[in-house]
């Protein structure tokens, strides 16, 4: 089977997350080694992911290593060890973010900016880079998804830094697959749209509700109608249904496709 994760290592960052989760237990049930990652404080998260892993398949090796991916040195020490203790991750989901602040542009917290810019882009570059050395010192070649967002493709409302900061990891993605593909590592997106549950759609539905703008109501009930009507699946995605899309791009199956950007959205632009 051209999904099968037999004898691949995965790096998951926020992988005491949601969707870090759901990806590490098909990764796990398709029968690689997982090493899931996350912020020391996330700690309850890891372990609810190790278990479900475990659970998904008994056989499941999982290594918790938990590092802040904008800690550019604490990345680079982390990959070296990973490396040299387990082995070279060669198949690398870069997916831990931040949403940041919900406020119109004219009010945006220029620090949130910053803040947000810093996880989800200079951490995705820490990752990128310092893996790819890895990949490259042991001369074999690997995959890379990179979690963008809908929103890097089409800018949500009261999202300034989260929009801006997603298109980014896009073009870096275009580039690192360019840069990379010499290499016989390739680079891919994701750009899930509106996914539910999670705590990300529960806050992203609250603070929409709590920001005025014309586009969302101030009720949070309303505000999920509203959201959903953007759909033209008229359904939010799932967990699974992301994970599904992200095995994919890890595995051989999406051996030909470098650069892209899946939009995982129902439709929505
Ligand atoms: P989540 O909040 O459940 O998970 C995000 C994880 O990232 C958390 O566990 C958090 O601790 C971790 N994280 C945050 N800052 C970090 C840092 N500096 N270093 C290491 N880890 C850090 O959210 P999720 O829904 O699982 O989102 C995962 C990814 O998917 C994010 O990049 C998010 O922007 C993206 N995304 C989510 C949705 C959605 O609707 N859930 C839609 C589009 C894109």
């Amino acid at each position: 089977m051209a999904t099968s994760m037999i004898g691949r290592i995965a790096l998951i960052t926020g992988g005491g997350g949601d969707i870090g989760r759901t990806v590490a237990v098909h990764l796990a049930a398709a029968g690689a080694q997982v090493i899931i990652s996350d912020l020391e404080s996330a700690k309850d998260g890891l372990d609810l992911t190790t278990e479900v892993c475990q659970q998904a398949n008994p056989d499941a090796q999982v290594h918790q290593f938990p590092f802040d991916v904008t800690d550019t040195q604490r990345v680079i020490s982390s990959i070296n060890t990973i490396s040299s203790v387990i082995g070279t991750p060669d198949a690398i989901f870069n997916n831990a973010g931040y949403q940041g602040q919900f406020a119109p542009i004219s009010d945006c917290d220029p620090q949130d900016f910053k803040r947000v810019m810093d996880i989800n882009v200079v951490g995705v570059f820490n990752l990128v880079q310092q893996c790819s050395r890895e990949l490259i010192r042991a001369g074999i070649g690997g995959s890379i998804v990179n979690t963008a967002s809908m929103a890097g493709v089409g800018g949500g409302p009261n999202m300034a830094a989260y929009s801006a900061s997603k298109s980014a990891v896009i073009g870096l993605t275009k580039v690192a697959a360019k840069d990379l593909a010499p290499a016989g590592i390739r680079v891919n997106a994701v750009s899930p749209g509106f996914i539910g549950t999670g705590a990300m759609w529960d806050r992203q539905v609250k603070l929409q509700a709590e920001t005025p703008s014309q586009y969302y109501a101030d009720d949070i009930e309303t505000v999920e109608q509203q959201m959903l009507t953007q759909i033209p699946m008229r359904r939010g995605g799932t967990l699974d249904e992301v994970a599904t899309a992200v095995l994919f791009l890890l595995s051989d199956a999406s051996s030909y496709m470098t650069g892209s950007n899946l939009e995982l959205a129902g439709g929505a632009s």
